[in-house]
């Protein structure tokens, strides 16, 4: 595939997202703001740009080391970026997260809870903190288990995080719906804390469920080579 053959179609799919996205969020009968986070891991800045160019300025990326590499070149290029992880953070990256990152989605252990605090402290940068919830209670997957989600949130902001929300990725083989509710369930629990959940095949669905941020990567920019 030549790099227009990749690009082409970006802007295109893009709009008809933020239009599936209106749509839903109209049905729902939200009156608040549903957030698009488009994920561009694995993805060049030749093959990002058009997204930015039509607008996009919400973005997210799973890797430090990967994000680092391509967004630092972006900000130059486009005002106003908002970069959001995504993936597992690792304590030996946190200061790099911090400094890179407006937004980590992935606190999930006490540990790099007390990484990120650390690192923020150090390079005097704070970004916004979202609880990942391992909502279908699969061992091999991150985040805290639902019912520590409240205690979690609670120490988390004891050790001075921002807490906006909670984010999870429901089990790939079963219906994301009652998990979706769920996750709404333990937010309100929380005292009201937005979610992040939905990504190309159901962000329909969590939008029903009163999902602020949703996260959409191939619905964008197309299939991504299978990653190990
Ligand atoms: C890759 C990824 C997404 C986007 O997945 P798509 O199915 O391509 O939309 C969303 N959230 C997380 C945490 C991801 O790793």
């Amino acid at each position: 595939m030549t790099a227009i053959d990749a690009t082409e179609g970006v802007a295109t799919r893009l709009a008809e997202v933020r239009r599936a996205i209106a749509d839903a969020a109209a049905r729902a009968g939200r009156t608040d703001p549903v957030e698009l986070v488009a994920v561009t891991k694995t993805f060049t800045a030749e093959h990002i740009r058009p997204a930015l160019v039509a607008g996009q300025r919400i973005v997210g990326e799973n890797r430090v080391q990967e994000a680092k590499g391509k967004w630092p070149a972006l900000r130059e290029e486009f005002d106003g970026i908002e970069l959001h992880l995504l993936g597992p953070l690792q304590s030996n990256k946190a200061k790099d997260a911090v400094t890179l990152f407006d937004m980590i989605q992935s606190v999930d252990r006490e540990k790099i809870a007390t990484a990120i605090a650390s690192a923020a402290d150090s390079v005097g940068r704070m970004p916004r903190c979202l609880v990942q919830v391992n909502i279908g209670r699969e061992p091999q997957k991150a985040g805290v288990m639902p019912d520590e989600a409240p205690a979690f949130v609670a120490r988390c902001r004891v050790l001075g995080l921002p807490i906006d929300g909670l984010m999870t990725i429901p089990p790939v083989d079963e219906a994301a719906g009652p998990h979706f509710e769920a996750l709404a369930r333990i937010a309100r629990d929380c005292g009201g804390l937005k979610t992040s959940m939905g990504m190309s095949g159901d962000y329909v669905e969590a939008i029903a469920h009163g999902a602020h941020w949703v996260r959409v990567g191939s619905a964008i920019f197309g299939s991504r080579p299978p990653i190990a």
